[in-house]
C-alpha cells in the first residue's frame, strides 16, 4: 500500500472474480455463469452499426433500450434504469439507499458485503436454514435495506413471488433491493409485485441469460420514485455509464425474443441433464432454478471434486467456507460441456 492511500479504504477485501485463464483453449469453463451461446445475431448486428459512431458520447438517458426494457416487462420508461453491468445498479443501491444499514442472507452473493464495506454501510446477516431456503420470518424484525438473490447464488433455490410480498410488507418503511440476475432461468419474477409494492426494487442483468457478461449492462425496474434517485446517483458518478456499442446490443438482445427463448430453454434442458447425470453418480444436488447448479459430492468433499476436476482441464467454482465447502458450483454449459463434466464425475467417483 502506498503512502497516499485512504485509511479508511486500506481494510478493503476486493470481490474476487471466478477466475478467467489466459489460455482457454484446453479448459471446459464453467466457474463464472457465463452464456454459453453467444449473443443474439441481431445484437451482434446491431453492436457493429454502433461500432462506427464511437466517436460520440453515448445516449445518457439510454432511451431506446429503455423503451424496449419497459415495453418487454409492460412497464413505463419511468420505471427503468441501466447500469453498467448489475454489479453497478447494486453499488448505487448500497451508496443511496442504506442510511439504516443493510440486511443480507449469510449465503448470497459475494459482492453485497464488498459494496457494503466501501460504502461504510452496517450490516446485518440472516443465516439461511439448514436446507439453504431462505428463512422469510427471521426477517421481521430487521432494519436496514434488505438484499435478496432470487434466485440465490451460489444454491440457485429460488422464492416465490409471495415471499418477496411478504418481506416487503414486513415493514413498508423498508426497502427490498431484489437480484434477479438469474431469473429467467425458471424462477418467478418480481416485477409483476411492483405495482402493488412501492417498497421493492428489482434488479436484473444482461450478462446471463441474454449472453452479454462482456458488454456489461444492467438494469433497475422500480417506482418512478425509485427510479429518480438512481438517476440522481448515477448523474452524479458516471452519465455516460454504458457504452453506446453495449446501448445498441442490448436493445437488439431484448427485440429478439425467439433467440432469447431458444438459448434459456436450452440452459434449461441441460440443467436437467446434468443434475440427473450427478444424481445418478450419488450426488446431492440443490433444486437450481439458474444457469448453475450447486453440487455436493458422495463423500461430501467440495475441495476434492473442485481440484479433480481441474486436473481433468474442467474449471468449477469452490469456498473453503463452512457448509459450502461440502459442494461445487458448476456453470450448466453445452450439451457438450454437460457430457463432459458428467464423464469427469464418474471416473471421480465411479458408476
Ligand atoms: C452475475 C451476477 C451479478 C452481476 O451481474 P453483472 O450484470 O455482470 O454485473 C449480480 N448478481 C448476481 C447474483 C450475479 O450472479
Amino acid at each position: 500500500m502506498s503512502d497516499f492511500f485512504s485509511k479508511r479504504l486500506s481494510g478493503l477485501k476486493p470481490y474476487v472474480p471466478g477466475e478467467q485463464p489466459k489460455n482457454i483453449r484446453n479448459l471446459v469453463k464453467l466457474n463464472t455463469n457465463e452464456n454459453p451461446f453467444p449473443p443474439s445475431p441481431e445484437a451482434v448486428k446491431a453492436g457493429k452499426a454502433a461500432l462506427k459512431k464511437l466517436n460520440l458520447y453515448s445516449d445518457p438517458d439510454a432511451s431506446a433500450l429503455k423503451k424496449a426494457i419497459a415495453d418487454s416487462l409492460n412497464a413505463g420508461r419511468e420505471n427503468v434504469a441501466v447500469f453498467n453491468g448489475s454489479d453497478e445498479a447494486l453499488a448505487f443501491f448500497f451508496a443511496g439507499f442504506c442510511d439504516d444499514g443493510a440486511v443480507i442472507n449469510d449465503i448470497t452473493y459475494g459482492f453485497y458485503k464488498v459494496f457494503a464495506r466501501f460504502y461504510g454501510v452496517e450490516t446485518t446477516v440472516v443465516p439461511l436454514k439448514e436446507d439453504f431456503t431462505v428463512s422469510v420470518e427471521d426477517y421481521a424484525d430487521k432494519k436496514g435495506t434488505v438484499f435478496i438473490a432470487n434466485p440465490n447464488a451460489p444454491t440457485g433455490i429460488a422464492l416465490g413471488t409471495e415471499s418477496i410480498a411478504a418481506l416487503s410488507l414486513q415493514n413498508p418503511a423498508r426497502l427490498v433491493v431484489v437480484d434477479e440476475a438469474y431469473v429467467d432461468f425458471g424462477a418467478e419474477s418480481a416485477v409483476k409485485i411492483l405495482k402493488d409494492r412501492p417498497n421493492v426494487a428489482v434488479v436484473r442483468t444482461f450478462s446471463k441469460s441474454r449472453s452479454l457478461a462482456g458488454g456489461r449492462l444492467g438494469f433497475v425496474i422500480s417506482s418512478e420514485e425509485i427510479i429518480a434517485d438512481l438517476e440522481k446517483v448515477r448523474n452524479s458518478f458516471n452519465p455516460y455509464n454504458v457504452n453506446s456499442v453495449t446501448l445498441a446490443m442490448g436493445e437488439a438482445a431484448i427485440k429478439d425474443r425467439k433467440y432469447f427463448e431458444m438459448t434459456r430453454q436450452t440452459v434449461i434442458k441441460n440443467r436437467a441433464v446434468l443434475t440427473a447425470g450427478l444424481e445418478k453418480l450419488g450426488f446431492k444436488v440443490l433444486d437450481s432454478r439458474a444457469n448453475f447448479i450447486f453440487a455436493s459430492p458422495p463423500d461430501k468433499d467440495g475441495k476434492r471434486f473442485y481440484s479433480s476436476l481441474r486436473e481433468r482441464g474442467v474449471l468449477v467454482r469452490y469456498w473453503d467456507e463452512g457448509r459450502l465447502s461440502a459442494f461445487c458450483r458448476i456453470t450448466v454449459g453445452d450439451e457438450k460441456a454437460v457430457g463432459t463434466l458428467i464423464a469427469c464425475a464418474e471416473e471421480i467417483y465411479g458408476r
